[in-house]
């Protein structure tokens, strides 16, 4: 199957599980998570309508920036404080915020090119040791905190990886948790959760938005990243 007819095929999913929750397809949004993808493979994809894609990388970011076709830029992996400063300008949302430290780096960068940055707070549901993220139980004190300090930062809403799974139903209630917070936000209008594996799930516990890299460009060669 070509990267359009992947895209085609994940839409229809996507809009089906929407209306499935109670809302429409366009109320969801699919962003092509493009890492270790070429330009070429991500213009092919902007081609068949993506608007969005999402690197995890900001070293990815830097190489492919200007050979990608105008398109909304999303960090979705873990950003270190000394990176701030060379995507600041480029990405449209920071789905990784995860600590004040991270918080005032965004602040101070943002203020010195006069943009407010948006953002979404990582929430680590399943409180997995191995991934980034602030714990369920912290994060209100995080958001309050930022609000406080950051008049450069504004929170759209929050994102979450849910542990992975042989069987998506097991992500449901990592899903449900950071929903629960979500909706204790009126203000929130992003909520990002739900991979290849699981967006289907996620979508019907309330993702606004999904981040799809292998259902759409196949297997990732990690043998040829050295970095
Ligand atoms: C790689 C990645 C994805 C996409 O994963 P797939 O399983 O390839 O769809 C989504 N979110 C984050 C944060 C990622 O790093």
């Amino acid at each position: 199957m070509s990267i359009r007819e992947n895209i085609e095929y994940i839409r229809r999913l996507k809009d089906e599980a929407a209306v499935r929750s109670g809302r429409k397809g366009d109320d969801v949004l699919l962003i092509a998570v493009t890492k270790l993808h070429s330009a070429d493979e991500i213009n092919e994809a902007i081609d068949a309508g993506i608007t969005d894609i999402g690197e995890n990388k900001v070293q990815e970011i830097l190489d492919k920036y200007d050979s990608v076709k105008p398109v909304k830029w999303h960090l979705i992996g873990h950003l270190q404080t000394n990176k701030v400063k060379y995507i600041i300008d480029k990405v449209d949302l920071i789905h990784s915020l995860d600590s004040m430290k991270l918080a005032q780096e965004i602040e101070k960068r943002a203020a010195k090119i006069d943009r407010i940055m948006d953002v979404l707070v990582q929430v680590n549901s399943a409180e997995e040791e191995s991934k980034f993220g602030v714990g369920v139980d912290e994060t209100e004190d995080l958001i309050k905190s930022i609000r406080a300090e950051c008049t450069h930062i504004n929170i759209k809403g929050l994102m979450c990886i849910a542990p992975l799974e042989d069987d998506p139903e097991d992500a449901r209630p990592f899903f449900r948790a950071v929903k629960e917070i979500f909706d204790r936000h009126e203000d929130f209008t992003v909520l990002s959760m739900g991979m290849s594996n699981d967006f289907q799930v996620a979508i019907e516990e309330g993702s606004t938005a999904i981040r799809v890299g292998t259902a759409i460009f196949g297997n990732r060669d990690y043998r040829s990243e050295e970095k």
